[in-house]
């Protein structure tokens, strides 16, 4: 059996698109990916917990994270940090398992820098009007909050041609069953198997 690394995916897009949804929908199907949970600054809403949706951490530990380069990535969205855990994410590559990202653009665009071998996945809105409802619908925040998330969902779709994949989230499955369409392809690609096949080949012959 030959090691290999495992595959950074990185699903992104704009606020209120369901990125969480379909991320969550996801990882209830059978699947070999691990999620890396993220840090955040923000506060718990109901019926989240703490080390299975985030690690809730105030903001002079997230800063302290920051200094001591624990991050992979981190952005400040609506006045809180967001971040993913640097050696979550490369030991778990490293022992040869997918790592599965689901983040904002401006720190989706960073792992871009560090990890140009990623898969990134941009989720786009089956419309504005339908972005807007969502997010107004979730009812968890204020209008103000609301209108900032908005603003921030358009200058987002803008970020889109740093993306390799681009899914249309018009319905949760069969958004759910192109992101596996792509993680399965991309398990295929010659580039990553290819030094596999040539080793089997040189130990045969
Ligand atoms: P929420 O507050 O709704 O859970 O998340 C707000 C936004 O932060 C979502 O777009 C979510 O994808 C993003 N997010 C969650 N974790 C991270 C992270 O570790 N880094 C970055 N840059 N964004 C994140």
């Amino acid at each position: 059996m030959i090691e290999e690394k495992g595959i950074l995916f990185i699903l992104s897009g704009p606020s209120g698109v369901g990125k969480g949804t379909v991320r969550k929908e996801l990882f209830q199907q059978k699947t070999d990916l691990k999620y890396s949970i993220s840090m955040t600054t923000r506060n718990k809403r109901p019926g989240e917990v703490d080390g299975v949706d985030y690690f809730y951490k105030s903001r002079e530990e997230f800063e302290q994270l920051i200094q001591q380069n624990k991050l992979l990535e981190y952005a400040e969205y609506v006045n809180n940090y967001y971040g993913t855990p640097r050696d979550y994410v490369e030991k778990t590559l490293e022992e040869g398992h997918d790592v599965f990202l689901e983040i904002e653009v401006q720190g989706a665009l960073q792992v871009k820098e560090n990890f140009p071998d990623g898969v990134f996945i941009f989720l786009f809105p089956p419309s504005l009007e339908e972005l807007k409802n969502r997010i107004v619908s979730r009812g968890t925040e204020s209008t103000e909050l609301v209108l900032n998330r908005l603003k921030e969902a358009r200058n987002e779709i803008e970020l889109m041609d740093a993306y390799d994949y681009v899914v249309v989230n018009d319905d949760v499955g069969l958004a759910v069953e192109k992101v596996q369409a792509i993680i399965q392809s991309e398990h295929l690609k010659r580039e990553r198997i290819a030094s596999q096949y040539k080793k089997i080949l040189e130990d045969e012959l």
